[in-house]
């Protein structure tokens, strides 16, 4: 059941649009022998990346062991939302960790676009950072949820880049029957997400990070040096960063009880030609809450990229576009008729709260996890405060690390049945809101 294995094909990216249109970089050998390093990382994303990349400038030595390819997992083939905040509104942060914390919790997460922003304009322009999420909302009360908070950032945080629509003006913007208006959030973004994950795996390179691909690590001895055993290989390291995201729970048991993997799909429509601003009036990226969560774009091309999660096994269905497709149609039935060139899916990491898991596994080990479907913009950060904790300045680390966490109840047993009860649970949460 280990999701690193089960969906996809060794060292192979997914059939994608983002594959379709990427250059990977050319194949990196794997782990042989014994080596050391000061660092080992676990998970080239953009977590891993990230944090090889801050560390290596640094000029420590550093080791990225992935298992597949770099920008194989999730970082490689998601929605490309660069959203602002967490996956909790500012004022439920607020409630739990009152507000000084809340806001330096807000701050890195503003930080976190601006670090994609600058990343991606030195490393992958190629990947083309725009700006724009808008938020549909389903419902009133839903509506004047969203406007209560867009008030709360604007007066507290200073923040005013959302614009709550009504109705009429949301149905011009994301022009769907289903939304009772929504918000548009300017200092939002999307971006190619595997041409930007390549970007930072050859900056991490440049840097003087090594990478070795097909290098799935299987064991993690804790101890000084940790010693990160692979097929074929062992690191022995002085400190070590866990950046496996949504596989991680299967690695390190300290990370399961508050990491659950699912799944999330995406399906690519053929160029639409004029009909695509017939869907999305601007160049923007727009979601919602629906329990299934809907995220759409459209592409370079003039493509709708059309995403949701459709189950909560850990196996892909067989068949990932039918239903995905019926969604995209009742949403927008200016679309019927239109079916999906590519279809792919992907594992991402979920936490109880929607916060990220950002951890101290070990006084040398480190990890950060569970970003929710935020991670386009926090794995980012999340890696660059678990560089700066490995190299002595822990203080923005301990405030990622104070977001409000919960273990899941099911306990640190990924194994089936318990994962399914878990799925099954955590399906109902879902719909009930919670
Ligand atoms: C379909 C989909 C759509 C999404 N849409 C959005 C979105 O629009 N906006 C947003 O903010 N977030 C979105 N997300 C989530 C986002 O992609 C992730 O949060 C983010 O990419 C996490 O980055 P990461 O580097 O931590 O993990 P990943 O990118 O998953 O990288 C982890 C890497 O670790 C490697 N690895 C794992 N275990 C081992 C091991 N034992 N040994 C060696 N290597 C290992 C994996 O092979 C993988 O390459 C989406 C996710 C999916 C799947």
């Amino acid at each position: 059941m280990n999701p690193l294995h089960l969906n996809d094909r060794p060292g192979e990216f997914p059939p994608s649009w983002y594959a379709a249109t990427a250059k990977p970089l050319p194949q990196r050998t794997a782990l042989e022998g014994e080596v050391t390093a000061d660092v080992c990382i676990v998970g080239a994303g953009y977590t891993g990346l990230t944090a090889a990349l801050t560390l290596a400038e640094k000029g420590l030595k550093v080791i990225v062991l992935e298992a597949h390819r770099i920008g194989w997992g999730a970082s490689g083939r998601n929605g490309g939302q660069v959203g602002s905040a967490y996956n909790k509104g500012q004022r439920w942060i607020e409630k739990r960790v009152g507000f000084a914390r809340a806001k330096a919790m807000w701050d890195l997460a503003e930080e976190s676009k601006a670090l994609v922003a600058d990343l991606s304009a030195r490393h992958a322009p190629e990947a083309r950072l725009l700006p724009g999420i808008a938020h549909g909302e389903y419902t009133a009360r839903e509506l004047s949820g969203v406007t209560a908070e867009a008030e709360h950032l604007s007066v507290r945080y200073d923040y005013d880049k959302i614009t709550v629509l009504g109705p009429q003006d949301f149905a011009g913007l994301v022009c769907s029957p289903l939304y009772h208006g929504g918000m548009i959030d300017r200092g939002a973004g999307h971006i190619h997400p595997l041409r930007y994950v390549i970007g930072l795996g050859k900056a991490a390179l440049a840097a003087g990070a090594e990478v070795f691909e097909g290098s799935e690590v299987l064991k993690i001895e804790h101890g000084d040096p940790a010693i990160l055993t692979t097929a074929k290989g062992r690191v022995r390291a002085g400190h070590v960063i866990l950046a496996g995201n949504g596989y991680l729970p299967h690695l390190a048991k300290e990370v399961a009880r508050k990491v659950m993997p699912i799944n999330s799909f995406i399906g690519a429509t053929p160029p639409l030609g004029d009909l695509a601003r017939k869907v999305l009036s601007e160049d923007i990226a727009a979601c919602d809450s629906s329990h299934l969560v809907n995220y759409f774009r459209t592409t370079e091309d003039g493509r709708l990229l059309f995403g949701g999660r459709a189950n909560y096994s850990l196996k892909f269905p067989d068949d990932i576009g039918t239903a995905l497709n019926r969604r995209m149609q009742e949403m927008f039935p200016q679309l019927r008729g239109v079916g999906f060139d590519h279809v792919w899916g992907g594992t991402l990491g979920v936490t109880m709260t929607r916060l990220p898991a950002v951890l101290r596994i070990a006084p040398n080990i480190v990890s950060a996890s569970g970003y929710s479907g935020h991670g386009v913009a926090l794995a980012g950060i999340a890696g660059k405060v678990m560089a700066e904790a490995v190299a002595g300045q822990a203080s923005r680390f301990e405030t990622l690390a104070a977001l409000p966490s919960r273990p899941f109840p099911f306990g640190a047993h990924l194994q089936e049945p318990t994962m399914t009860l878990a799925m099954v649970w955590y399906r109902l949460r879902d719909r009930l809101g919670h």
